[in-house]
């Protein structure tokens, strides 16, 4: 049986675990640490540098698990890799017993670090989950309260009403999306607050109750399923491995007992607590760490890490490094039109004239300069933006006209995969093109490498969406900030301004950072949004792009230099 996520893992090991046979290569003693074959594993851990997945013949052979015998090996290990989650998080580092005491911490692919903090550090519990949860915690009180201890007894009935403190504030409460609350309105009035919460975690933790309720609802289930001759398809059947309901509350209630001036709760008939200093987690590593190293391929707009993550770090203290590309120079080209018609800002975007003349054009004219052999990606800022641009594209015979130039491959949102269709497509010298999302499926992760893409196209500056309830919530948290450490309205409007520029940037940075794979690689970069000349988007650039930066600025321009530049390259390569 495969388990497809780390959760999924981590809970079919915790139940195996438990389980009243547990499991044959590990217990949690004294002996099964000390035993000649824990040891042996252990030592053979040190012989060379290995990673878990050569250590499970190794572990199989000695019937040791090798997960808990490289935990063994911690204490006296010079060089610990691991997932950056388990570093991040300081209860996590604990329990690993991690000590970041006067060692070197080197962040590889920092560039997610932030969002990667702030997601650990925020939850989101919705009504329908608090009802679930309220529903299987009394059906399983009602059925063994007879034989549950008085411990048990208190502390299930405490929960549950806190749970229904909880739905009855959202219940009386929710008004819009994005609405933010104070957290302690949502006890006034209860008793609740008199509760030690703390407790009631502890309790949820050790006793184990949220697997036992999770098995008696779950089986009730299936029984009356098969009572009304209706069974419970397989795959609808929740999988033993899967995370109970309380777990998911139980980090909610851990949310409120650490709430501090960087939490804010938003609601959307659901409760979040969001992260907004994610500078105060990572404190922890800085004060322990003799250096720390953020290393990535796009860390630019750096500005986001200084302000965000290093805000109390003295400048001098601090020491940027942003190296050029492998590739030499004249492998990569890259365009930003100062055309003014090209201009995607949200007012002009919906413009016919801009999407069926200019836009259609530009492409077209792209099309036919990039060899066929070559696939073109072309970022788009939003799914809404591109099935626009494609369904005027299609009320005319525009998109027809394209499709001959170059097959059309274009994502959707919840739409099928459509990268290895592309990909066959390239592969077949027919000329393609790939209409993709910004912070898409195909936007991070991915490798266009070589003939997968010669051209990367982006369409507009792809800012995050203002009336975001998330965004609203940080923005005006940042410029509060701001006021507060004696900065004036200006200073606090330019600080939200250059936040939003930040995660645009960041994602231009992405997005264009697919292209362009190894030393040998070559492709060129466009940036189609006369705004991209400004300096304040400029400078945001990765440094490598920035450096390649062509003066030819016209679309007419731009097409003639980029023909000269694949007829070199088929020229060098004769
Ligand atoms: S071998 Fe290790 S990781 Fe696998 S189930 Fe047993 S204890 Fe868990």
């Amino acid at each position: 049986m495969k388990w497809k996520t780390l959760e999924a893992i981590n809970d079919a090991c915790a139940d195996l675990r438990h389980s009243k046979e547990g499991c044959m290569f590990y217990q949690n003693t004294n002996e099964w640490r000390h035993c000649p074959d824990t040891l042996a594993l252990r030592d053979m851990i040190f012989s060379e540098i290995q990673d878990i997945e050569d250590l499970v013949p190794l572990g199989k052979s000695l019937g040791i698990c090798p997960y808990y015998a490289s935990r063994e090996a911690l204490p006296i290990a010079e060089v610990v890799t691991l997932p950056y989650q388990y570093l991040l998080s300081e209860s996590t580092r604990s329990s690993l017993q991690i000590n970041l005491e006067n060692s070197i911490v080197i962040i590889d692919e920092a560039h997610n670090l932030i969002e990667t903090i702030n997601s650990i550090y925020s939850s989101q519990i919705s009504l329908e989950d608090l009802k679930n949860c309220h529903k299987g915690i009394v059906t399983y009180f009602n059925k063994f309260k007879s034989r549950l201890n008085p411990g048990n007894r208190v502390n299930l009935l405490k929960l549950n009403s806190l749970l229904m403190t909880l739905i009855q504030f959202i219940v009386k409460n929710f008004k819009k999306i994005g609405q933010e609350i104070d957290p302690n309105d949502m006890f006034t009035g209860s008793n609740i607050d008199t509760l030690n919460i703390h407790k009631l975690l502890r309790y949820i933790k050790v006793s184990k109750i949220a697997y036992k309720i999770d098995t008696y609802n779950q089986a009730l289930k299936e029984e009356e399923s098969s009572k009304n001759e209706n069974p419970i398809k397989e795959t609808h059947k929740k999988s033993v491995s899967s995370q109970p309901l309380l777990f998911k509350v139980s980090q909610f209630l851990y949310c409120l007992t650490n709430l501090t001036s960087e939490g804010q709760f938003l609601k959307n008939y659901s409760i979040k607590y969001m992260l907004l200093e994610p500078s105060k987690p990572f404190e922890s590593i800085l004060n322990q760490a003799k250096c720390v190293v953020l290393a990535g391929g796009t860390m630019e707009p750096m500005s986001e890490f200084l302000s965000n993550l290093l805000p109390e770090v003295p400048s001098e203290d601090i020491t940027t490094l942003s190296c050029n590309h492998v590739i030499p120079k004249e492998n990569l080209q890259t365009y930003i039109t100062n055309q003014p018609e090209l201009e995607f800002t949200f007012e002009k975007r919906m413009s016919p004239s801009l999407v069926n003349n200019h836009l259609f054009q530009f492409f077209v004219d792209l099309s036919k300069a990039v060899p066929k052999k070559g696939g073109i990606v072309a970022f788009f800022p939003s799914y809404q933006y591109l099935a626009h641009v494609i369904q005027c594209w299609k009320q005319n015979d525009r998109f027809a006209t394209l499709n001959n130039v170059r097959k059309i491959f274009y994502e959707a949102k919840d739409g099928d995969d459509i990268l290895s269709g592309y990909s066959d497509s390239v592969a077949e010298g027919r000329g393609s093109l790939l209409l993709a999302i910004v912070g898409g499926k195909l936007s991070e992760g991915i490798n266009f490498q070589d003939d997968l893409c010669r051209a990367v196209v982006m369409v507009g500056l792809p800012f995050p969406n203002i009336f975001s309830g998330e965004l609203i919530v940080k923005r005006k948290h940042l410029a509060a900030k701001i006021m507060k450490s004696g900065g004036t309205e200006e200073e606090a409007s330019r600080a939200t301004k250059e936040f939003m520029e930040n995660i645009c940037m960041k994602a231009v940075n992405q997005s264009v950072g697919r292209a362009i794979r190894h030393a040998n690689d070559y492709a060129n970069i466009y940036l189609l949004d006369v705004r991209y000349n400004r300096p304040n988007f400029r400078k945001k650039l990765s440094r490598w792009v920035q450096d390649s930066i062509n003066s030819e600025h016209t679309t007419h321009q731009v097409i003639s230099s980029t023909r000269k530049f694949f007829s070199m390259r088929s020229l060098n390569s004769r």
